[in-house]
């Protein structure tokens, strides 16, 4: 495994992290549950391979990631570095920060949280709460009694937003020290700031390096790109993102043994990108940007939808459609996934809470009218 520094924690973080919100579940009797005889193996495996950094947060698989991840990490807690998140939109007094973090050390059954992260903090919500419930102020004091490690926020908002999220905790005196991001080869949107944010001594972690599944596509798009032999989209999604030197780590939403085996190779391989082939690659890129033009991560936040409608999965199929050229991919898929009784355009009823959710602003509705004619009724 490779390892980075991260920023002036005095950390060295593995290149790749592990994110915890994909472990195999099974429903019963109406509950969720995680495969722990999957989930803990594949947690264990990537520490054996070098993995140091374990990414969950309450609300993921169900509530239960937190409670696995402990359950895996429990013998191995001072080897390994833990990240949670609180989320600051239901925080609606002071006291709720140490509310929430109580809540997560006893789901993790953890003495301390090494990166405890403002979840998913936008400029208003940060006003609102983190200022206007000077939550700051609490998590200074996590800090000074070991509860939490280090403070760190992640983000869904533009990217200009993120200075002033760090030049005002700063003013404040109660600094953010690592920060989780957006970041990858088809959404460079937040790369000004993740330089920003080295240069203020944050350590940064890439989140979605592979775009929310579309980069995972089995297109040769480094020849695409370069003209040169290739190597498989997936790992050149990693190295792009890994060939940042402002970032430290990439994080990966793993769901199988296999993706742990296939992530670990391209976290330890000494065969980066240079330089070149990185800016090289990135120019091209920007020639992607015309795909990009429905940019959906993929996140899920718009879910659940009232009338049933599998907004990412149905987003996804389309890029397959215009970003790899899959057209036939996609229309099958879409067929299948109607055929299997998944809902479409025409069971909305119109009533925009998906957009209203959606972190990328996204014409939710226009956008699935669209998509619609595109992938069914052509
Ligand atoms: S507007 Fe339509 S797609 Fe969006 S949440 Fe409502 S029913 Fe679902
Ligand atoms: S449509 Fe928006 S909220 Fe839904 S998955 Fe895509 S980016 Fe996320």
């Amino acid at each position: 495994m490779n390892y980075r520094k991260f920023g002036n924690t005095g950390a060295m973080i593995s290149a790749l992290g592990f994110g915890c919100m994909r472990f195999p579940e099974y429903e019963k009797d109406g509950k969720w549950y995680i495969n722990d005889d999957e989930a803990i193996p594949m947690l264990l495996k990537a520490y054996e391979d070098g993995v140091n950094y374990f990414d969950t947060a309450p609300y993921y698989c169900h509530h239960n990631s937190e409670i696995t991840v402990g359950k895996a990490l429990k013998e191995i807690r001072d080897k390994v570095m833990v990240s949670t998140k609180i989320p600051v939109d239901k925080c609606k007094e002071a006291g709720d920060y140490r509310r929430f973090l109580e809540k997560s050390l006893k789901k993790l059954d953890m003495e301390y949280i090494d990166f405890y992260h403002f979840w998913g903090l936008s400029k208003e919500e940060y006003d609102k709460s983190v200022l206007g419930l000077n939550l700051l102020e609490e998590a200074r004091k996590a800090k000074e009694e070991g509860l939490i490690k280090h403070i760190s926020f992640s983000f869904h908002d533009k990217a200009e937003y993120i200075k002033y999220i760090i030049d005002t905790a700063e003013s404040r005196g109660v600094p953010m020290e690592t920060m989780l991001v957006q970041y990858n080869l088809l959404d460079r949107s937040n790369e000004e700031m993740i330089q920003y944010a080295a240069s203020k001594g944050l350590g940064v972690v890439a989140m979605g390096p592979v775009g929310g599944g579309r980069l995972a596509a089995p297109t040769d798009l480094y020849a695409k790109l370069t003209g040169k032999p290739s190597i498989s989209t997936y790992e050149l999604a990693f190295k792009f993102v890994l060939g940042n030197p402002y970032l430290s780590c990439a994080l990966s939403g793993m769901g199988t043994m296999d993706m742990v085996e296939k992530n670990v190779v391209i976290g330890s391989s000494k065969e980066g990108l240079t330089q070149e082939e990185w800016a090289q690659l990135g120019e091209s890129a920007e020639n992607l940007k015309k795909f990009s033009e429905l940019y959906c991560t993929g996140c899920a936040y718009c879910q659940p939808c009232p009338a049933g409608i599998d907004i990412p999965k149905i987003f996804n199929l389309y890029t397959y459609h215009n970003v790899y050229g899959l057209t036939d991919y996609a229309k099958n898929e879409m067929k299948n996934y109607k055929n299997n009784d998944g809902k479409t355009i025409e069971h909305c009823k119109d009533c925009g809470l998906c957009e209203d959710r959606c972190p990328q602003s996204l014409k939710i509705r226009d956008e699935l009218k669209r998509v619609e004619d595109i992938l069914i009724k052509q």
